[in-house]
Order: structure tokens, then sequence, then C-alpha cells
């Protein structure tokens, strides 16, 4: 057989290309489903290993990986297949979707109204709330940055911890309790958790977001007086994350990240963001039209 004119044989590259997924590689592609698709080729190659049969598992990893660096998936429609592999697996719940959760998650965010902060209704502009914050000494000037005054910077992480180690349905009861303006408050599951705010017009708010600004208001009430620029610094204050306070995940910077379609939004304009890549949830917006 003549191997250079073999006609039936495609191009590797060519093969590759064909391979590549842009609907879930680069900005959407989706961590949790990228991680997974790497922890079954890694189990698998182990697997083979393990059998004796390395060179077939080295084969296993390096295809397995460039496949899902391609297409962002090694094994089709894992939004699918996942939910039961979790069933049977040790491994928590929200590493993965729900069942078609790419689809899912973008009806959610319309029957829902995402909300971005327990502080929406107070009027105080970014300059305003930060020379307050400073005046009173809750937050400090560091050279060019600024950063929460020690004291105040562990009672925010420690009331974080506590917070984050309350279930959902307790959060959304402690929430309800603190901060009696929010109204009613129920905790709420699709593919990501939250906190449903109000009755009537219902607002989603992300768990981390809640564990964040609710931990940050209570420790302001110490310090400051005002009401609205108590929920405003509490807001201020989730720029100062660096982890999740949920999962503990390093938060990543991105901009309008559109994983997963949904939650992190299409419909968002393109500013700096901080996401937790585990719980798929944005932690603070960086408004760049601030000028
Ligand atoms: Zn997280």
């Amino acid at each position: 057989m003549n191997r250079e004119s073999a006609p039936q044989e495609s191009d590797p590259m060519e093969v590759l290309e064909t391979l590549s997924d842009e609907s879930y590689t680069g900005v959407n592609r989706c961590w949790p489903c990228t991680v997974l698709n790497l922890g079954l080729v890694g189990l698998l190659a182990l697997f083979l290993r393990a059998r004796k049969r390395s060179l077939l598992s080295l084969l296993v990893a390096v295809v397995g990986v460039a496949v899902v660096y391609l297409r962002g998936y090694l094994v089709p429609y894992t939004p699918e297949f996942a939910p039961r592999l979790v069933a049977i697996s040790p491994v928590p719940d929200e590493w993965f979707h729900g069942e078609s959760a790419h689809d899912a998650a973008t009806q959610e965010a319309m029957a829902h109204e995402e909300r971005d902060s327990l502080a929406e209704d107070v009027e105080l502009d970014g300059e305003t709330i930060l020379r307050e914050l400073s005046a009173a000494g809750v937050i400090e000037l560091e050279g060019e940055r600024l950063f929460p005054e020690a004291s105040v910077d562990t009672a925010w992480h420690d009331r974080m911890d506590e917070l984050a180690a309350e279930s959902l349905d307790s959060l959304s009861t402690t929430l309800q309790a603190s901060l009696e303006q929010v109204g009613h408050a129920e905790p709420y599951v699709d593919d990501a958790e939250w906190v449903v705010l109000g009755s009537e017009h219902k607002q989603l708010l992300p768990r981390p977001v809640v564990v964040a600004e609710l931990a940050a208001y209570e420790v302001l009430g110490e310090r400051l007086d005002d009401e609205g620029l108590r929920i405003a610094g509490a807001e201020a204050f989730r720029m100062f994350l660096d982890s999740c306070p949920v999962c503990g995940s390093e938060l990543v910077e991105s901009s309008s990240v559109s994983c997963c379609g949904g939650h992190l939004g299409p419909r968002q304009d393109p500013d700096e963001t901080l996401v937790c890549p585990t719980c798929e949830q944005r932690l603070y917006t960086f408004e760049l039209d601030d000028n």
C-alpha cells in the first residue's frame, strides 16, 4: 500500500480543526465540564497503566487532553450524562450541571431576573461610597490600592466562613432576619445556588454574593450609622475578594464570561468581572464606564 497517496486518510491537522468546537472553548469554555472530562481521561489512563497497558494509557492521555482542549468535551453530551455519573460518584453535585444546563440556565435567567447585589436600591456613586468608607476608617489606602482595615477584614472573613457553612435554607433565613428590607428570601437551586428575593417580582442573588455581602453588612454595622452606606459598602467589599467565600476557589478575572450560557450572561456588558469557576457565579463586576 502506498502510504503517500492514501486518499481516505485525512490530514491530522484537518481532523483537529473539524473537531474543534468554538461554542465550548475559548471564552465559552465550560470549566466544570472541562475538569470533569480531564478527570475521566486521567482515570482511564491510570486504569490502563494499572493493567500494564502503558502505551495505550499514554495514547489515551494525549488524545483525551487534546480533544478536551479543542472541543471543551471529550465525551459528547457531558451535561446530559453527568447527573447520572454524579449519582454514583462521591464528587459534589455542584461540580456538574443539571441536565441540559446549557439551555436550562438561559431559560431560568429569563424566568427570574438576576440581581447583582443587595444594594440595588441604594443611590450612592462609587466615589462617595469609597470616600465615606475611608472616612469611617473601614477601608484604608495603601499606596495606590484600597484595602479593608485589618480588624474589619478579619471580622468579615470570619463571618463569611460562618455563613458559608450554613445551608442555603438557613442562609436565606439569616439574610431575611438581618436585612429586613429584602423582604421574602428563599433558597433556589438549578445548576448553581441562589437566594431568591421578593415574592411577586422574584430576583436571584448568587449564594457567594449573599455570603460576602451579608457578612460585610453585619460587620459594617458596628462601624457605620448610615444604613444606605452600610448596604452600599457591603457591595463594595466584594471587590476585595480573592477567593470564593462559599467554595474557596480562587476567583478568575474575566470579561463578560458566558460559561454555560445563562448565569454570567450573554446580555451582560463586557465589563471586567471576578468569577468563581467552581460555583459558576460572578462575584464582582468592575464597571468600566464609571468615569
Ligand atoms: Zn465558589
